[in-house]
C-alpha cells in the first residue's frame, strides 16, 4: 500500500467513473464537500471530478502482478539500452578527438615506441608483435573521411539505443517491436563475433540480447505471436476490468 501511495503522490490519483451502474455506485460515495471516487491504486476516496469515465474495460490499468513484472523487466531492458546508448556516444566523441588531433597523437606514439622497445625486449614482450600496437597503427592509417562514417556510425547507433529505451520506459506497444526488430538485427553480427572469438563479454551481451528478443515476441505477443495484438489487448483490458472490479471489491 505504501508503494501505491507513493505512485498516487507523483502521478495522482487514479479515480475513474466506470459505465456500469453497478460498479459505479460502488466505487462513489457523497460527502458534505461533494461526491468523491475511489481511487483505483490506493483505494483512498477523492473528493472531485474522476479522472477519466467509460466502459470499466477500458479504464485505466493499475499494474499487478505479471504485467507488473513485465513493467519492471522493461524498465530494465530501457535503462540497459540507454546506458549502452551513452557509451556509444562516448566512444563517437573519442574518435572526433582522436581524428582532430591525430597529427601529434602519432608523433608522439612514434618518437615513444622506439623508446619504449629495449624495456619491453627486457620484458619479453614484442612490441612489433603486439596486438595493442598493431592496433593503434591501424586507427593512423585510417582516413579522416572514415573515422568520420565510423562515428556517424556510432551517433546513430545510440540514437537507436535510444529511442528502444524511450519505447520500453513508456511501455509504447512501437517501443517493444523497435526494441525487438532492433535488437534481433544485431544478433548475426553478435554470433559473427563470437566465431572470431569467445569472451566473456560477448556471451553475456549475446545471451541478454536473445533473451530479450524471445521475452519481447512472446510476451508481447508481436507479429501475431501467441494472438498477436487482439490478445495483447484483450490481456490489457481484462486486466482494466479486473482493476475496476477490486476497487469496486473493496468499497464494499
Ligand atoms: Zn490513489
Amino acid at each position: 500500500m505504501d508503494f501505491n501511495l507513493r505512485a498516487c503522490g507523483r502521478h495522482g490519483h487514479e479515480t475513474y467513473a466506470p459505465d456500469e451502474p453497478e460498479l459505479r455506485a460502488r466505487l462513489q460515495v457523497q460527502t458534505p464537500a461533494g461526491p468523491a471516487w475511489r481511487c483505483l491504486r490506493c483505494a483512498d476516496y477523492v473528493v472531485g471530478d474522476p479522472k477519466g469515465q467509460g466502459p470499466a474495460d477500458l479504464a485505466p490499468e493499475v499494474p499487478r502482478g505479471r504485467l507488473l513484472r513485465d513493467r519492471r523487466i522493461m524498465r530494465l531492458l530501457a535503462v540497459e539500452r540507454a546506458v549502452r546508448g551513452i557509451g556509444l556516444l562516448g566512444i563517437a566523441f573519442l574518435v572526433f578527438r582522436f581524428r582532430s588531433s591525430r597529427g601529434s597523437l602519432q608523433q608522439k606514439f612514434d618518437t615513444d615506441l622506439p623508446l619504449l622497445r629495449p624495456l619491453a625486449a627486457q620484458l619479453g614482450w614484442n612490441v612489433d608483435d603486439s596486438a595493442i600496437v598493431r592496433t593503434i597503427d591501424d586507427a593512423f592509417s585510417l582516413s579522416a573521411t572514415v573515422l568520420i562514417w565510423i562515428a556517424i556510425g556510432l551517433i546513430g547507433y545510440a540514437l537507436l539505443q535510444f529511442t528502444e529505451a524511450t519505447g520500453l520506459w513508456l511501455m509504447k506497444r512501437w517501443g517493444e517491436y523497435v526494441a525487438a526488430v532492433a535488437t534481433a538485427i544485431f544478433l548475426p553480427l553478435e554470433i559473427y563475433e563470437l566465431a572470431e572469438k569467445v569472451t566473456v563479454l560477448r556471451v553475456g551481451a549475446f545471451a541478454v540480447n536473445l533473451a530479450a528478443v524471445a521475452w519481447l515476441l512472446w510476451s508481447k505477443r508481436l507479429f501475431g505471436l501467441r494472438g498477436g495484438s487482439a490478445a495483447y489487448h484483450a490481456e490489457h483490458q481484462a486486466e482494466s476490468l479486473l482493476t475496476v472490479e477490486r476497487a469496486a471489491a473493496a468499497a464494499s
